[in-house]
C-alpha cells in the first residue's frame, strides 16, 4: 500500500503507477535555473515542487539519483535562436566576465535552496561542462539524417523528424497548428523551415561565449544540455523528468526529439510539470517585473508585500496547492499560511509533552494510512496538510484531557507526525536557528522560574512573570502535563 505511488505523467496525461525501471534505483532529471540574475518565488516553487518529489521518493525507500543541471550557456534571451545569450548580456551590462556571473548567481540560487529546506541534487551540472558530449550527441544526430549544417549553424530538421516520429508527443500541438502559427523565414535565415531549432550556433564576432566545434566557433542550443546531461548521468532512459510548465514546449518537446534523434529512445517514462506561481493571475517572471526575491520577501522590503514572511510560512503557503495548480500570491493567503504553519509547530511541540495513558480513545493508523495515501495520489501536499491538522487536533484533545492515547499509539503518533512534517514537507523547526533555540531555551528558564514561584508561593513574582509575558502576547497554556507556551500576533 505505502509504494502504490500514482504519478500525474504529462506525456500520457493520465495518473499513472509509479514502476521505476530498476527498482529500487529512481533517476530524476529537474531543469535547473538559468544562473543570469536573482531567482524569484516562482522559480522556488517549481523547486521545491521537485524537493516534494525528491524527499517523497526516497521516504518511501527508493534511491533517488536527483540530476538538476545548471544552465551557463545557449539560454539566449527571448528564449529562441536568435539574439543574446542571457548570461553574456548581463557580463557585459555589469562589465564582468560571463563565468563571474554565473557564480554569483549559482552561489545565490543555492543559498536561496538552503533558505527554503530545499535539498541538494545528487549531481549538479552545467551546459559548459558538458560542451564536448553535446557536439558528439549533434555528430550524432546528423549521422542519423535529423539535423543539418548551415552557414557554421546546425539546426534539428523537425519535419524530416516528424515524419517518422512524432514532434508534439508531449505537449500535445500538432505540426500543422505549428507550422500555421510560425513566422514564414525571410529568405535570410540559415533554417530550412521555421520550426527548425538550434543545437549549435556560429558565434558572431561580439559574442563572448564560443568554443571549438567541426562546424565553427561558437556555442550549443539550450534544449541541448538537458538531453545530454540526463543521458550521461541516467541512461538513455529514466524514470522521472520535471520542470516549469513553461518549458513544456519548445524545451522539453526538443529534448524528447534530441534524444531520439540521437539514440532512437523516448527518454523518459513519467514527466512531471510544475505550476505556476502567479501575481494577480499572471506568471511571476522577471520579465513582467511582478516578481520578488526571497531576501524581499523575508524582509517585506517590496511594494507587493505588506510585511515580511518566513521561508518556512512560505514553504507552507507553497505545499497548501497542489504542484500541479496555479498558485496566485496574496497577502492574505501568506498570513493564513503563517498562522497555520504556528499552530503545526505549536501542536508539534505539545505532542513531545503528552504523556500516555492505559487506554487510547485514540488510534493513529488510520491517520498515517491517509497521509500516504494523500501523497501516494501524485504528491497531494495540500490534502496531507489537512491529514496532519486531523493530527493537531488530535493533539489539542489529549493536551486538554478530552481524549486519550496509550503508549503505542503516542510513540505512533509522534513518528507519523515527525516523519510527515520534516522528512516528507521539509520543514524546519525555525527554533533550529540560532535565535530560535535561544529563544526556546529562555522561555524553558522562564516557565521554570514561573513554576518554582508558584511552588514557592512567591505570588508577586509568579504575577511578575504572567503579566509580562502577556505583554509581549506570549501565552502559557497549563496542563496536567506541564506547561507550554505559544506568541500571538
Ligand atoms: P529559468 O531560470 O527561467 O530557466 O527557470 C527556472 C525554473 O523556474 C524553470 O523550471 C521554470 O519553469 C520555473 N519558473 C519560472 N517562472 C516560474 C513561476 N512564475 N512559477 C513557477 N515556476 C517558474
Ligand atoms: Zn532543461
Amino acid at each position: 500500500m505505502q509504494n502504490q505511488l500514482f504519478i500525474q505523467n504529462s506525456l500520457t496525461r493520465k495518473k499513472e503507477l509509479f514502476k521505476p525501471i530498476s527498482e529500487p534505483n529512481v533517476g530524476m532529471y529537474v531543469c535547473g535555473p538559468t544562473v543570469y540574475s536573482d531567482v524569484h518565488l516562482g522559480n522556488v516553487r517549481t523547486f521545491l515542487s521537485f524537493d516534494i518529489v525528491f524527499r517523497y521518493l526516497k521516504f518511501i525507500g527508493y534511491k533517488v539519483r536527483y540530476v538538476r543541471n545548471i544552465t551557463d550557456v545557449g539560454h539566449l534571451v527571448g528564449d529562441g535562436d536568435e539574439g543574446e545569450d542571457k548570461i553574456a548580456k548581463k557580463a557585459k551590462l555589469d562589465n564582468i566576465e560571463p563565468m563571474e556571473v554565473v557564480q554569483k548567481y549559482t552561489n545565490g540560487f543555492h543559498s536561496v535552496m538552503r533558505l527554503f529546506n530545499i535539498q541538494d541534487p545528487s549531481i549538479e551540472p552545467s551546459a559548459t561542462g558538458h560542451i564536448m558530449e553535446q557536439i558528439e550527441m549533434i555528430q550524432e544526430i546528423i549521422k542519423n539524417g535529423f539535423a543539418y549544417e548551415s552557414n557554421g549553424s546546425v539546426y534539428f530538421d523537425v519535419k524530416k523528424y516528424n515524419a517518422t516520429h512524432d514532434y508534439g508527443t508531449l505537449s500535445g500541438r500538432n505540426i500543422e497548428d505549428l507550422i500555421s502559427n510560425t513566422r514564414e523565414l525571410d529568405g535570410q535565415s540559415e533554417k530550412r523551415d521555421s520550426l527548425d531549432f538550434a543545437l549549435w550556433k556560429k558565434a558572431d564576432p561580439h559574442h563572448l561565449m564560443r568554443w571549438n566545434s567541426p562546424w565553427s566557433v561558437g556555442f550549443p542550443g539550450w534544449h541541448l544540455e538537458c538531453s545530454v546531461m540526463s543521458t550521461k548521468y541516467l541512461g538513455e532512459k529514466f524514470d522521472i523528468h520535471g520542470g516549469g510548465m513553461d518549458l513544456k514546449f519548445p524545451h522539453h518537446e526538443c529534448e524528447i526529439a534530441q534524444n531520439v534523434g540521437s539514440n532512437g529512445k523516448s527518454p523518459v517514462n513519467y514527466w512531471i510539470h510544475g505550476n505556476m506561481l502567479t501575481v494577480n493571475g499572471k506568471k511571476m517572471s522577471k520579465s513582467e517585473d511582478n516578481g520578488f526575491t526571497p531576501e524581499e520577501l523575508v524582509t517585506g522590503n517590496h511594494k507587493l508585500l505588506e510585511k515580511g514572511y518566513s521561508p518556512m510560512t512560505v514553504r507552507f503557503f507553497m505545499l497548501q496547492s497542489h504542484y500541479g495548480s496555479t498558485l496566485d500570491f496574496s497577502n492574505e493567503a501568506l498570513q493564513a499560511a503563517e498562522k497555520g504553519y504556528k499552530k503545526l509547530v505549536n501542536a508539534l511541540k505539545t505532542l513531545k509533552k503528552l504523556k500516555p495513558s492505559e487506554n487510547s480513545s485514540v488510534h493513529v493508523t488510520e491517520l498515517k494510512n491517509k497521509c500516504y495515501a494523500a501523497m501516494n495520489d501524485d504528491f497531494n501536499t495540500p490534502i496531507l496538510i489537512s491529514h496532519l491538522f486531523e493530527g493537531v487536533k488530535i493533539i489539542n484533545s489529549i493536551h486538554d484531557g478530552s481524549a486519550s492515547i496509550n503508549d503505542e499509539n503516542l510513540i505512533g503518533l509522534n513518528k507519523l507526525m515527525d516523519e510527515f512534517t520534516y522528512d516528507v514537507l521539509g520543514f524546519t523547526t525555525e527554533s533550529s536557528s540560532s535565535d530560535g533555540n535561544v529563544l526556546d531555551g529562555l522561555m524553558e528558564l522562564v516557565i521554570d522560574l514561573r513554576k518554582q514561584s508558584r511552588e514557592d508561593k512567591n505570588w508577586s513574582v509568579s504575577d511578575k512573570i504572567r503579566d509580562q509575558l502577556a505583554q509581549l502576547n506570549i501565552k502559557i497554556n497549563d496542563s496536567k502535563e506541564g506547561s507550554t507556551w505559544n506568541h500571538e500576533e
